[in-house]
């Protein structure tokens, strides 16, 4: 799975985004990232905080779980 930095991502879309976890905005959060759902593509935002717990997502969008 390729994680891409917030920072990069945010210099291309400009969209908010908000922790799939915790609901928060990535973007006050160090360490978040933007990833794409490995089996349907939609982007899924995870905070820093969320990473270092180790929190699992779930996809919105198809449901799939992933670390
Ligand atoms: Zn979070
Ligand atoms: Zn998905």
């Amino acid at each position: 799975m390729i994680e891409l930095r917030m920072e990069e991502t945010s210099a291309k879309g400009g969209r908010k985004h908000f922790c799939l976890s915790c609901g928060k905005d990535i973007a006050v959060i160090k360490d978040s990232v933007i990833f794409k759902c490995p089996n349907c593509n939609n982007e899924i935002a995870r905070c820093g905080k969320c990473r270092i717990k180790g929190a699992e997502f779930t996809c919105p969008v198809c449901g799939s779980v992933g670390p």
